[in-house]
């Protein structure tokens, strides 16, 4: 916990109220406000209070508080292609199987390193406007098996919101379990642990379908005495917890400090699932790692865990589907497509020569043919 009690509010939106701010020269403090004009700022006060002020590197410090880096705009405000996968207003078909809901673009936290930092705290554009016509949409699609219901961070709809969501996909027999993204676990388990009418909502509809929450830790200080209760509260409430972690630069980009997430994660029943590389998007720049440096953190991290902790899988999320970064040999890297956006690409396995210094695939958007 911070020694430092600068701030008392509840959630920090300025970055007067932060605890660096009279070390800011005027210059400094001019560009950070241009940093939050394209991505505002939102800090809860228990996440605020994570930050160890006397470590400069401090990774909490650097997921949450702006940073003049993000002026750099090199890269893409949708890396992963989600326009073209928008079928409603706020509803993505991507993967056959999988709907995606991006039902809010608040949230508890906005983070730095975000991919979705196009909307999250700043436009509504893109989210759903209609559940009912999203409940059809589902309703029509059977080969769809699970909707997961993201945004923005989920849990900050109102619980009366999330319920109505939970009545009506919990009655499509179609489906085999609905997900709900969000850092709350992370940023604020309070809004867990200490709303017994969500949990009794969460608890109510696990009886009819499997209820999935998927958060993101990306560092070990970020796992304390509050994410236990919550957690131990959402798997009371019959939930299942899984962890999406994404490669951060000067974060978590050493085979230690993933290794010590992975197995912390693990003793306490969140289940690491992905690992992203970090995404070109615009104003990101700075906490993205070349494919080379990540597949060896990766590998001696998987030195250190055991075979629950290591179930992840090193992931690219690129507009041609989830693409697994495999390893590499002397001269190529290997890949293989986790996900398909076309049946071309169907567990497709391939080798390229890339760049020792690339973070990202380039592939053409369109399927290999062979
Ligand atoms: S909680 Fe998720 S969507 Fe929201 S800012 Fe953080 S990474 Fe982006």
């Amino acid at each position: 916990m911070s020694k430092y009690v600068k701030s008392s509010k509840n959630t920090i939106f300025q970055i007067e109220d932060t605890e660096n701010y009279d070390q800011l020269i005027d210059e400094e403090i001019v560009k950070i406000k241009e940093v939050l004009q394209r991505h505002p700022m939102r800090i809860p006060q228990y996440y605020y209070q994570l930050i160890d002020w006397d470590n400069e590197d401090d990774p909490i410090k650097k997921m949450a508080i702006p940073q003049i880096a993000e002026l750099n705009v090199e890269g893409d405000y949708d890396t992963s292609g989600e326009a073209s996968n928008t079928k409603l207003p706020g509803l993505q078909h991507k993967y056959q199987r999988t709907v995606l809901v991006l039902s809010t673009n608040t949230c508890f936290m906005y983070c730095r390193h975000c991919f979705r930092k196009r909307m999250v705290g700043y436009s509504k554009d893109e989210i759903m406007k209609r559940m009912n016509k999203t409940i059809d949409y589902v309703k029509n699609h059977k080969e769809v098996n699970n909707v997961l219901i993201t945004g923005g961070d989920a849990f900050t709809l109102t619980n009366k919101t999330i319920e109505k969501y939970l009545y009506h996909l919990t009655d499509i027999d179609h489906l085999d379990f609905i997900r709900f993204g969000t850092r709350s676990l992370v940023v604020k388990p309070d809004r867990i642990y200490k709303d017994q009418k969500l949990l009794d909502i969460l608890n109510q509809y696990h009886i009819k379908k499997e209820i999935i929450i998927v958060t993101q830790f990306n560092h070990p200080n970020e796992i304390t005495k509050d994410t236990l209760k919550a957690t131990l509260a959402l798997k009371k409430a019959g939930c299942t917890i899984r962890n999406q972690a994404v490669l951060l630069k000067g974060i978590n980009d050493d085979p230690d400090t993933l290794a010590k997430l992975f197995n912390k994660l693990t003793s306490i029943g969140i289940h690491p699932y992905y690992v992203f590389q970090c995404r070109p998007v615009k104003g990101a720049s700075h906490f993205r790692l070349p494919i080379k440096q990540g597949i060896d953190i990766i590998n001696q991290a998987r030195l250190q865990l055991n075979g629950l902790s290591k179930a992840f899988r090193y992931i690219m999320s690129h507009p041609r589907g989830k693409i697994e970064i495999i390893d590499k040999t002397d001269k190529q890297f290997i890949f293989k497509f986790h996900q398909h956006k076309y049946d071309d690409d169907s567990n497709l396995l391939f080798m390229k020569d890339i760049d020792d210094h690339s973070s990202w695939l380039d592939l053409d958007l369109n399927p290999i043919k062979s």
